[in-house]
């Protein structure tokens, strides 16, 4: 596995003050956040005598399209192409994966002579689901070490950044797919419309498109402010994401709300002359709830920003009521999220003793920024803190359940978002 290390080039971007999909140079604050550290990127402890570069997470909304978005202060290429996250380490979000391969073979019957292609496909985590059922696939991950694991497990895998020109290209070989799917990566594309552009150009004339994403209307409503993070350049509504699609020629005909990352969308889409694929009305539904909560018109973005400082508050309250009184806290997890939240309220080392996760590369290193250091989850029985604080929230139930052993000695679960709460 390559090693991780703090950009030394840092290529900063410079803002364009332009919106990402339409070009609009009228663009308002949703929320600024300060500056932060790249949220991936987990310093050893080598790096931990060497400065660290922090970029500002100031998420604006734009005008004319509607589409909330942060700019790209570093490049995409230095973010992603030795990305630290492996998929496989949950349990659920496998399990969330075999299903949808399931129900995908049966909706769009797919066999042994169909196509998938996942866009930012890991390490095979999904894409393996296929494999079992014998249903041909290709994975396209630009994070070499990340794609190594899924050849290792019998996932074709290319290494490769996703765009126009890469599907033109398999396009070229007669390799366009029944089944074109992205997982939590339109969040990360910076060239959004050409990112789009390609994923059509990849579609079969009946081919059928799925799009994951965390879902702007609950980030708003479960106050999930800690999704924002240098590697999530946009966050898309169902209103901007059908924009963006249909100005590339691509048609929603069915949506369906998962609970995965505190709430998101699976969106489906087909080409826009496609007619095999009626509009449900699922569609509507979600345009409704939006349009309800106000997300159709500039305004209804306003209330944001006070309700991300009303849980700062709270949380920094709790953590010193607990440092005052001598308790000792514990952090579960070190997912991107993190950073945003301790950045942003502040919180290190004195008050977050030391966190823990599953992921043998992020054992024996720091978090961004914070300094937090990271151990192996068995460290927790040993230490026996008073509080533990999840910081993965959106996989509290499971987490829970795994630590059940806490209560043995008084231990207690904190949950930060989407406001403080003791378990
Ligand atoms: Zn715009």
């Amino acid at each position: 596995m390559a090693t991780m290390t703090l950009p030394l080039e840092t290529q900063q971007k410079t803002a364009t003050d332009k919106c990402r999909f339409c070009g609009s140079g009228s663009r308002r604050t949703f929320v600024d956040l300060g500056m932060s550290p790249l949220c991936e990127t987990y310093p050893s402890s080598a790096d931990l005598n060497r400065g660290e570069v922090y970029y500002p997470l100031h998420v604006y909304v734009c005008d004319q399209c509607l589409l909330v978005q942060l700019d790209e202060y570093e490049s995409a290429e230095n973010i992603f192409s030795d990305y630290a996250y492996f998929s496989s380490y949950s349990d659920s979000w496998l399990k969330h994966a075999d299903n949808y391969c399931g129900k995908m073979t049966t909706r769009l019957g797919l066999t042994d002579r169909s196509f998938v292609v996942e866009v930012a496909s890991n390490d095979g985590y999904l894409l393996q689901y296929f494999v079992q059922r014998n249903v041909p696939v290709l994975g396209i991950e630009p994070a070499a070490n990340v794609a190594k694991v899924a050849v290792e497990k019998g996932v074709p895998t290319l290494v490769r950044f996703f765009g126009t020109q890469l599907s033109e290209e398999l396009a070229a070989e007669g390799r366009c797919a029944d089944l074109v799917l992205g997982n939590n990566v339109l969040a990360q594309v910076p060239d959004l419309n050409d990112f789009v552009e390609g994923l059509k150009t990849l579609l079969k004339p009946e081919g059928v498109l799925t799009l994951e994403f965390p879902h702007l209307l609950r980030l708003i409503e479960h106050n999930e402010f800690d999704t924002i993070y240098h590697e999530h350049f946009s966050y898309f509504s169902m209103l901007s994401t059908i924009r963006i699609l249909n100005a590339h020629g691509l048609k929603v005909f069915d949506v369906e709300e998962l609970t995965t990352h505190g709430g998101s969308l699976r969106v489906y889409a087909c080409r826009e002359e496609s007619l095999t694929h009626p509009i449900q009305s699922s569609v509507g539904k979600v345009i409704a709830d939006e349009e309800k909560a106000g997300l159709a018109s500039a305004d209804g973005y306003a209330s944001f920003a006070q309700q991300v400082k009303q849980t700062k508050l709270a949380l920094v309250e709790f953590l010193l009521t607990a440092a005052r009184e001598g308790k000792s806290v514990a952090g579960y997890g070190a997912p991107g999220k993190s950073a945003t939240l301790l950045h942003y309220c502040g919180i290190g080392k004195d008050l977050i003793e030391y966190t823990v996760d599953r992921s043998p590369y992020k054992q024996s290193r720091f978090l961004p920024g914070s300094h937090i250091p990271i151990y192996h989850p068995d460290r927790i029985q040993e230490t026996k803190p008073d509080y533990v604080v999840i910081l993965p929230w959106n996989l509290k139930d499971e987490i829970m359940n795994q630590l059940q052993f806490i209560r043995d000695w008084g231990g207690r679960f904190v949950v930060p978002i989407p406001r403080v709460a003791v378990y």
